[in-house]
């Protein structure tokens, strides 16, 4: 399982900082996505997020 990234994010950045797994990334148009293959699901991006925008995929 991995996480994703849903419509509520208003792309702050403050998940990307947070991910040890270097697994979220800034898209084009200022989207952020998370990479489920290198996402370990350890859940610290969804606890800083402040839009609660990242949940289970
Ligand atoms: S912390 Fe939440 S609102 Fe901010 S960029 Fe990440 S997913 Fe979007
Ligand atoms: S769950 Fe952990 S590894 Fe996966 S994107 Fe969030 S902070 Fe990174």
């Amino acid at each position: 399982m991995a996480y994703e990234i849903n419509g509520r994010c208003n792309s702050c950045g403050k998940c990307m900082s947070a991910c040890s797994m270097d697994a979220i990334r800034r898209g084009w148009f200022g989207g952020y996505k998370i990479d489920p293959d290198l996402c370990d699901s350890c859940g610290a991006c969804k606890w800083v997020c402040p839009q609660k925008a990242i949940v289970p995929d």
